[in-house]
């Protein structure tokens, strides 16, 4: 991101982290990072460049995005919502089954695959 940009964004959210907290932070350095309020995969229609990106204190992003009601784990439960709405949901159990072990033949104390006799 560029630092007009970032100034830009900064101005906009009247220097405050973007969660609510009140707290002042930089414009730039390691005490800010910028992100998308509502995250990107769920709306890329909003505009990139508007609203819905705020800087964020770095600790206060990282709580944002990790976690129980986090971006990543809010994501991963809308793509499992989806995919059992549109009935492409794959529970284990509908595994493909494999031939299994030739029974004509059998695995000696060797470990050697030999014809059963007889
Ligand atoms: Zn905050």
């Amino acid at each position: 991101m560029t630092p007009a940009r970032k100034l830009r964004i900064h101005e906009k959210a009247g220097g405050m982290c973007g969660c609510g907290c009140g707290t002042p932070v930089p414009v730039s350095g390691p005490g800010v990072i910028y992100e998308h309020t509502i995250p990107f995969w769920m709306r890329p229609d909003l505009d990139d460049d508007g609203p819905n990106v705020k800087p964020y204190a770095t600790d206060h992003s990282a709580a944002k995005t990790n976690g129980k009601d986090g971006d990543l784990s809010r994501i991963a439960k809308t793509k499992r919502q989806k995919a059992k709405n549109e009935g492409t949901w794959r529970k284990s159990g509908h595994k493909l089954q494999g031939r299994g072990f030739d029974k004509t033949r059998t695995r000696g104390f060797d470990g050697k695959v030999r014809d059963r006799k007889r």
